[in-house]
């Protein structure tokens, strides 16, 4: 059986925190706030996974009022994530994404996030992962913040 799930995130920019995106650290004067890294792309793909497995939504699984997931690196939540959803007889079969910026440009760091999804437990060659701007349109087209969207399908491996 295929089950379907998707993932929506947003983080604002604040001055003072690196910018994480797919794990990987890119140079920019802005960072995303969050309680975790607020890897947008990641958690988008977390959300995806979890609602495409029935366990509900990140939010859920890593509460931002528990100081353990304080600065947490997304990659290990979705390490995590991916470990929970094996045990249940869950293999991931597509990652489809997208991020919404204005700026800076980031396809230059896709292949990156592609070898920390794979590191992660996501092989690379089952993940998209693509890059738009917002045409300066509302809050993602004034630089404001990032949006990411993701879409997975999960093979149940028991039935
Ligand atoms: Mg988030």
């Amino acid at each position: 059986m295929i089950q379907v799930g998707i993932g929506y995130d947003s983080h604002r920019f604040v001055k003072g925190r690196p910018f994480v995106l797919g794990g990987v650290k890119i140079p920019y004067e802005y960072g995303l706030q969050g309680h975790s890294d607020a890897d947008v792309l990641t958690h988008a793909i977390i959300d995806a996974i979890l609602g495409a497995s029935g366990f509900g939504d990140i939010g859920k699984l890593f509460p931002d009022t528990d100081p353990r997931w304080k600065d947490y690196s997304s990659l290990a939540m979705l390490k995590y994530v991916l470990q929970k959803i094996k045990e249940q007889g869950f293999e991931v079969q597509w990652v489809d994404s997208i991020v919404i910026l204005e700026r800076p440009k980031i396809g230059g760091y896709i292949e990156e996030m592609k070898l920390n999804y794979e590191s992660a437990g996501i092989s690379k060659e089952i993940v998209s992962i693509k890059g738009k701007t917002n045409e300066k349109m509302g809050f993602v087209g004034r630089g404001e913040g990032v949006v990411a969207m993701a879409v997975v399908t999960l093979r149940q491996l028991k039935y």
